[in-house]
């Protein structure tokens, strides 16, 4: 080997040992860049094209709104299932949804969704097995298929195409009744409840609510799944209450008072993308 090839050779690992460790360190501090949380400054872009009707809320309530994100994805973690990639707009638009139901000042006294450490994310409907046995004391073995979850200790699992389809406009909105549900398991009240001052007005307003659905055949606008539980029905009404704000204000006006001054805000004037008139 000419003495020449030995120089070469010298600088292409001065090079390698040089340049190496950079990548190395760039790759690192992307990662912790990523693993950090949004400010809020940054995610009131994302947040507003990702769910338009937040420009309905008062800017202080808008403000709230993004500093929740911001806290939600710095504490939760996210991870894809069946393949899926998860993004930031992903993350974003799951956090922004679950923090709809967290705007009031002392709604984070108990902290921000404390139970729910990650969000389990699946391309469409996912299968669980079912454990439960029904009214004969029968546990199925085929599973079932679902949309959402969040009974199980410290996660909540989506169907990623059904959360776009709430962001379109649809009147299911599957990270809404989930992260009902989690308000309702955090709450010290009766089933079927956030923590509220006033639990009486609460009670009388849903009870008769939910035993007028129970007695519906064909329900125009609340689900009817919503009848199997007060639960359930916690879950469902909260839907309404934000993809259907101005067809509930219209046919359940106390529902709609109820659950406007428990989560603090107007939702009658929301108008989902799919709705909305092309061009506007
Ligand atoms: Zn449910």
């Amino acid at each position: 080997m000419a003495p020449g090839a030995w120089a070469v050779i010298a600088i292409l690992v001065a090079i390698t040992l040089i340049v190496g460790p950079l990548t190395t360190l760039k790759i690192i501090s992307n990662r912790r860049k990523a693993a950090e949380p949004a400010p809020p400054a940054d995610l009131l872009e994302p947040l507003l094209r990702l769910l338009p009707v937040l420009a309905q809320l008062p800017d202080e309530l808008r403000e709230r709104h993004a500093q929740r994100a911001a806290q939600f994805l710095a504490g939760k973690r996210f991870v894809g299932c069946d393949g899926l990639q998860v993004e930031d707009d992903m993350r974003i638009a799951v956090a922004g949804f679950a923090c709809l139901l967290v705007l009031q000042p002392d709604a984070l006294r108990g902290g921000l969704f404390p139970a729910v450490k990650k969000i389990l994310l699946y391309p469409d409907a996912f299968l669980v097995p079912v454990t439960e046995p029904d009214e004969f004391g029968l546990v199925d073995d085929e599973p079932q298929e679902r949309i959402g979850e969040s009974w199980q200790g410290d996660r909540v699992v989506l169907s990623w195409r059904d959360v776009q389809a709430a962001l379109a406009g649809d009147e299911v909105n599957v990270v809404v009744h989930e992260f009902a549900h989690q308000l309702d398991d955090e709450s010290l009240t009766a089933e079927g409840a956030p923590n509220l001052p006033d639990y009486a007005r609460w009670a009388g307003v849903m009870q008769q609510e939910f035993e007028r659905l129970r007695r519906q055949r064909r329900p125009r606008l609340l689900d009817p799944y919503g009848a199997e539980s007060p639960a359930e029905f916690f879950g469902v009404v909260t839907e309404a209450f934000i993809q259907r704000g101005a067809e509930l204000a219209q046919h359940h006006p106390k529902l709609y008072e109820l659950l406007r001054d428990t989560f603090g805000y107007d939702t009658r004037d929301w108008l989902w993308p799919a709705a909305a008139p092309s061009g506007a």
